[in-house]
């Protein structure tokens, strides 16, 4: 869920405003991913093993990424090196996301108002 911005009451000029220090602060982060990286704990196939009493392996670490209903891409991230980039590479692209989503509602207040979308206004 994106976070809501109360934009209603805010002056034109103070969501255009906001909206060139966005574009400016906005550029994509080019090892972006659009995933989860989660962390797992388990249990093997040997039976006397203590991962059985609560002492379960891991953590084991997994990027998963939703493309559609019924479509999970998933797999384990094998090295600390590919962990870490997986967290990077999430981390930016949620940073990216959230400055977009803010623009997306401001221009969304702006076409509320029947202001102008494009151009440089400053
Ligand atoms: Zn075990």
């Amino acid at each position: 869920m994106a976070k809501v911005y109360f934009l209603r009451r805010k002056s034109t000029l103070a969501l255009r405003q906001r909206k060139v220090a966005l574009r400016r602060q906005l550029t994509v982060p080019p090892q972006s991913i659009r995933a989860s990286v989660v962390e797992r704990f388990g249990t093997c196939g040997k039976p006397n093993c203590a991962c059985h009493q609560g002492a379960k392996h891991g953590p084991y670490y997994y990027l998963t990424q939703c493309l559609a209903k019924g479509h999970v891409q998933k797999f384990l991230l094998k090295s600390p090196a590919n962990q870490q980039a997986a967290r990077q590479a999430t981390t930016a692209f949620n940073e990216f996301y959230v400055g977009l989503e803010e623009l997306s509602q401001i221009n969304t207040e702006l076409l509320r108002r029947g202001e102008g979308l494009e151009g440089s206004h400053r």
